[in-house]
């Protein structure tokens, strides 16, 4: 198997692809995104990097923040983060409200908006939002190596100017008493998050560590293997909203996508892939980043559901 050869191939099958999906228009900002950009990196554990298409294009990672978010947010509570979020998938779209009041105002999992925006108010831990944000910042270029990950701004003032189902969300957790600092300083924080601006490159080695069962390449250890492969796990089972049953099923490995058309994959032990394609399906996953994968996944062999783990099919 040529990882290179089967990139080239996906690239080239993605290029041919008529439906591009549609691209996120309820952040202005990201309305402007020219959908017929795809990208796609892997690092192995070997620490080879390939790489094509638009892999050096930096997009806005979204959802895909909530991953690192929920990292650092499990080394500062812990275990007990699970009593303010909850670990099953939602069967309901990404930025929904309607389970939190039978639920509580206890999110169904940390990968919906509900349960991102309450792993926030941990991540605030009575700073301002900038610390935290530094934080975030702090980490990414930590995992990545690449000092030059910044926010972009205009992004996040777009989306602080919009972000009515959010602020929604917010304030609905606030009342069962599930948020515990301002709404504006989580919303401040959470939408910062999200408009932090990476590459495929940066995305693929930003997730060795959950690649390599918690651990860092060079630096060592990031979290432990247990909370390593329970991150896997939430990736797999809500990572894609309601979508995450159909892309375990047509990929068949940990995923997390976000509204900028990014998507970070584990294959553990083997590889963390990023794939970047603006144009969105019906649930907000991107439509031909979910297709690169399933294509690569195919080629490769490569799922968690496979007893030999590299034996292509193809
Ligand atoms: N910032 C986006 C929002 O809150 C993130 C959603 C996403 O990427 N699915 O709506």
């Amino acid at each position: 198997m040529d990882l290179t050869d089967i990139v080239a191939d996906i690239v080239a099958y993605i290029a041919a692809q008529e439906d591009r999906g549609t691209v996120a228009s309820y952040i202005p900002e990201l309305a402007s995104v020219d959908p017929a950009g795809f990208g796609i990196a892997i690092v192995t554990a070997d620490g080879a990097m390939v790489a094509g298409g638009d892999a050096d294009a930096g997009f806005s990672i979204q959802s895909i923040s909530k991953v690192f978010a929920l990292t650092l947010a499990l080394g500062k509570a812990g275990d007990q983060l699970w009593e303010r979020v909850g670990r099953e998938p939602s069967g309901n779209a990404f930025n929904s409200i309607v389970q939190l009041e039978q639920e509580r105002g206890i999110p169904r999992n940390p990968f919906i908006n509900a349960g991102a925006i309450v792993v926030s108010d941990v991540n605030l831990g009575g700073h301002q939002p900038r610390v935290a944000i530094g934080e975030m910042l702090r980490f990414l270029r930590y995992l990545t190596g690449d000092d030059s990950i910044a926010i972009n701004e205009a992004v996040a003032a777009s989306e602080t100017a919009t972000g009515f189902r959010n602020i929604a969300l917010a304030n609905y957790m606030r009342a069962f008493g599930n948020i515990h600092h301002p709404v504006e300083l989580v919303l401040g924080t959470y939408f910062h998050q999200c408009a932090i601006e990476m590459n495929c490159r940066q995305l693929a080695l930003a997730g060795r560590f959950l690649m390599l069962d918690g651990r860092h390449p060079d630096e060592g250890r990031v979290v432990s293997p247990s909370r390593a492969r329970r991150i896997n796990a939430l990736m797999l089972t809500c990572g894609h909203y309601d979508a995450s049953g159909d892309f375990a099923f047509r990929v068949g490995i940990p995923g997390k996508s976000g509204v900028g058309g990014g998507i970070l994959a584990i294959v553990p032990g083997r590889a963390s892939i990023a794939v970047w394609s603006p144009g969105l399906n019906e649930n907000g996953n991107s439509r031909l980043g979910t297709l690169a994968l399933e294509r690569l996944a195919q080629r490769t062999g490569w799922s968690v559901f496979s007893p030999a783990g590299d034996s292509a099919d193809q």
